[in-house]
């Protein structure tokens, strides 16, 4: 049975992808790994629509959150925690390990942020050295507004520094980082971008680089300054996840290939397929309406419903591996991932098997609902 891989990354990769990945070494210091290098960061720099500052690092998501905060700020930093669910804990409890004072603004799960909320969160306290913020809240599938919360942001505190997890969004779903006005926005590789776990992006603007002038929390690991000075020279300052890279390349000419307007539509259709489909099961979506996410599915199990065994069933009995709830959503609801290479089929195929599994747990999809 061919597996369909619907979590939320590691996404699947396409052939050529893999098969550049398993390429032999080549030496990381030396002129191919430099041309690599350069190429790729030029590429995602494009394909981001960002002039700021682009570096690969190698790690995983939460590598690169750190890294946002170590580089541009300094214990006992008063921070703005923006969380609307799982990763946006975990973002305040980075900055929390490295001695910052957050302030958590925690929203209802389901729901994105409030712009004027976060407005009023900054004219409360006007210490506030940066503002940490999801993109895309994986754990709840809700995209936050980012744009309007954002120019809420910078009405209120125009220097302040906006830190974005856009970790399963970027390349995925619109962000432009410039014209919205963001300082450090990371990403990792095994979402949106079609490729194995272990690179994280880091792009890093110029109100964040002042700020890096000033940033007393330790560093070394994940230092962009070190990242800059190698970069320079076509390499990075510790050994990279070199058959990463190779499975990078391929994949970046896909994306360019088939345009970012074109990516992003496609993952709306795709995220409408899921939508709809589930709509057509009698079942419910975890996430508002207004904020559901084009790469992720929220869906809320249905009452009398074992929803760790609905995940189980899908696996084992329908091929599909969906992701379930995490922390205290664990049961209560279950996530289709549909983000990087993925299409409108793909998704139909998970609402089908859904249709097939669901009675088997005691759920009845109603007939008015049958036909989707
Ligand atoms: C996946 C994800 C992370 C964590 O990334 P890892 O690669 O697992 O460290 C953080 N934030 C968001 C929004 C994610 O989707």
């Amino acid at each position: 049975m061919n597996v369909n891989l619907r979590i939320p990354g590691p996404t699947p990769c396409p052939e050529d992808v893999l098969k550049a990945c398993g390429r032999q070494m080549i030496n990381h210091r030396g002129p191919e790994f430099a041309d690599m290098i350069a190429k790729s960061t030029a590429k995602l720099q494009k394909l981001c629509s960002t002039e700021h500052d682009f570096y690969i690092m190698t790690a995983s998501g939460t590598g690169v959150m750190e890294a946002a905060i170590v580089n541009t700020l300094s214990p006992g930093d008063k921070v703005l925690n923006v969380s609307v669910g799982v990763f946006g804990d975990r973002f305040g409890q980075i900055a929390e390990a490295y001695g910052a004072k957050i302030t958590s603004l925690k929203v209802e799960w389901g729901k994105g942020a409030d712009p004027q909320e976060v407005a009023a969160a900054l004219k409360a306290d006007p210490d506030f050295k940066a503002v940490l913020i999801t993109h895309n809240e994986t754990s709840t599938g809700v995209t936050n507004k980012l744009g309007d919360i954002a120019k809420a942001i910078r009405q209120v505190r125009p220097d302040i520094l906006i830190l974005v997890d856009a970790i399963s969004s970027l390349g995925a779903v619109p962000l432009p980082i410039d014209e919205w006005d963001l300082d450090v926005v990371v990403t990792g590789s095994q979402k949106g971008w079609m490729v194995p776990p272990a690179l994280g992006f880091v792009v890093f603007g110029p109100r964040a680089w002042q700020a890096y002038e000033k940033a007393t929390m330790p560093r070394f690991y994940f230092d962009v300054g070190k990242a800059r000075d190698y970069l320079a020279r076509g390499q990075t300052p510790w050994t990279p996840a070199v058959s990463v890279f190779f499975g990078l390349e391929p994949a970046l000419e896909k994306l360019e290939a088939e345009g970012m307007e074109n990516v992003f539509a496609r993952h709306h259709r795709v995220a409408e397929v899921a939508r709809k489909g589930v709509k057509s099961l009698g079942l419910k979506m975890f996430s508002d309406e207004s904020v559901a996410s084009d790469t992720i599915s929220a869906v809320k199990v249905p009452e009398g419903v074992d929803g760790v065994k609905l995940v189980k069933t899908m696996r084992e009995e329908h091929g599909v591996v969906l992701a379930g709830g995490q922390t205290t959503l664990a049961g209560k609801i279950f996530r289709i991932g549909h983000l990087g290479w993925v299409n409108e089929s793909e998704v139909q195929a998970v609402i089908d098997e859904l249709r097939a599994a669901l009675p088997k747990l005691g759920y009845q999809v109603p007939s008015s609902a049958a036909a989707s």
